[in-house]
């Protein structure tokens, strides 16, 4: 009998593990039919290019899905649009639909992602709103073509979409104000952090550090202003750029306290049930632990291991160490900023004895035309001198580097490692002591 695979969730986590459980069906001669559930119109977005698409360097919506609803159904997909999954039931092996049909299943793929945290200040407005979906990105565009030059946009929250929305509405040509609630980035050494407030403040950003929102001012509906803790701000638009929360109140699943799932490496969650993506959590490499690190880079893989396993296969997700990245451009105003592994509260936390440093240099040879300032800091346990994390914030080429201290923290190196493995230089690229090599040298040398 054709064993039937249930998909909820047409996007990065979902689609990848349809796609790879019927490519690893078929390798195995097993017959596997996939049902992919998607309450919403969209499948296979990237939400990480609606930025750029804000900005106005991406042409349209459609320049972001990388697969469309015809592709995935050419390719074997029973691909269901705007069909929600209302509840799960794990001891029946099926899942209500919101139109009240019941479907039953043999595995079911939990890949619900995660929604956009609305805080109760955050009141209904047309002129507020998240930037998460296609349909947040073009409900954006819509405000965007509205609002008269130069109008106030308010971006709440700190961390990257909120950076790179700021970007966005910058180049759209409006008067940007952001608003932390402690200051930009703030998982970053606050040497760091602070680099980046001042790049935003040259491109003509307003940065509003410890600055929470208490509440807005309505009138008829429209926004004319947003009360902070440090007074009353006009503004005319607002982007709640907060964070997100995993979507899984879908009955019947073992959720933590965070409510995101906890798939082994394989993606299970219980009998006939898996998970990938921004519903669950993963397993912080560094410390062990469970995080929540909603990534897009972790939905497609743990997505993939899920669906090979699903169809007999033995791919793994075996954890991550948050590593991200992203920039800051406007005119002449220009950051990149990269991040891999914990910092030092994580790591106190997590039984290490944790010690940095912060490193200034240039990313080229100082006597070439590409050489600009970067800055990079490590933190490594003073016992094992085990490297726990890297972050990195400068010019053109400075981000990209983290990959190479996230290639040593997968494998549980040393400091001494990322300061003396083996790195290409010429002067275009790099200094002959290449700066995060030079970074992590110092930070040995401090312990
Ligand atoms: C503005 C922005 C920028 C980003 N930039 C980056 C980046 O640069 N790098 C990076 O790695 N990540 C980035 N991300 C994060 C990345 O987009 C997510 O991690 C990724 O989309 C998660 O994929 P997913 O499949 O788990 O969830 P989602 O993409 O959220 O997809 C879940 C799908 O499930 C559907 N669904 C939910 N509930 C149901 C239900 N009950 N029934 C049916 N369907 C349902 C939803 O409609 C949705 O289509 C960004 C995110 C945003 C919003």
């Amino acid at each position: 009998m054709t064993h039937r695979l249930v998909v909820i969730g047409a996007d990065a986590a979902g689609m990848s593990a349809a796609h790879q459980a019927l490519r690893t069906a078929r390798r195995l001669g097993r017959e596997l039919s996939v049902t992919v559930l998607e309450s919403s119109g969209h499948t296979s977005y990237s939400a990480c290019g609606i930025p750029y698409w804000l900005a106005g360097a991406v042409g349209s919506g459609d320049d972001l899905v990388a697969r469309t609803a015809s592709q995935h159904r050419e390719g074997g997909i029973d691909l269901r649009l705007h069909t929600r999954a209302e509840s799960v039931d794990t001891a029946t092996r099926t899942v209500r639909l919101a139109d009240g049909q019941t479907l039953g299943y043999d595995d079911l793929m939990i890949a619900t992602g995660a929604t956009a945290i609305r805080p109760e200040w955050a009141a209904d407005s047309p002129d507020i709103g998240a930037v998460k979906t296609l349909d947040d990105g073009a409900a954006w565009l819509d405000r965007f073509a509205a609002a008269r030059p130069g109008a106030r946009v308010m971006v709440v929250g700190g961390s990257y979409i909120g950076v790179e929305v700021a970007e966005a509405a910058l180049a759209r040509g409006f008067d940007v104000e952001l608003c932390t609630r402690s200051r930009v980035m703030s998982s970053l050494a606050p040497q760091l952090s602070a680099r980046i407030t001042q790049t935003l403040q040259e491109a003509g950003v307003t940065v509003r550090e410890n600055c929470g929102v208490r509440g807005v001012d309505l009138q008829d509906g429209r926004l004319r202003g947003v009360h902070t803790r440090g007074g009353r701000v006009e503004a005319d638009l607002m982007v709640v750029g907060v964070g997100v929360r995993p979507a899984t109140a879908l009955g019947d699943l073992p959720v933590s306290a965070n409510g995101a799932l906890r798939p082994d490496p394989r993606g299970q969650v219980g009998p006939g049930v898996w998970a990938a993506g921004d519903c669950c959590e993963v397993v912080n490499r560094v410390t062990g632990q469970w995080a929540y690190l909603p990534l897009g880079t972790h939905a497609n893989k743990a997505g993939r291991a899920a669906g090979d396993a699903i169809a007999g296969g033995d791919l793994r997700f075996d954890g991550a160490l948050g590593t991200a990245i992203t920039r800051f451009a406007h005119g002449a105003a220009y950051v990149e900023i990269g991040h891999t592994g914990i910092g030092v509260d994580e790591a106190r936390a997590a039984g290490f004895d944790p010690v940095w440093r912060l490193t200034e240099g240039t990313t080229a040879s100082g006597y070439m035309p590409e050489a600009e300032p970067i800055a990079i800091w490590v933190l490594a346990d003073r016992t094992s001198r085990r490297l726990l994390g890297v972050q990195v914030v400068g010019g053109r080429g400075a981000a990209k580097r983290v990959d190479a201290a996230a290639a040593v923290l997968w494998h549980e190196g040393t400091v001494d490692d990322l300061a003396w493995m083996d790195l290409s230089y010429a002067p275009p690229f790099a200094t002959a002591w290449e700066i995060l090599q030079v970074a992590a040298r110092r930070c040995a040398e401090a312990m």
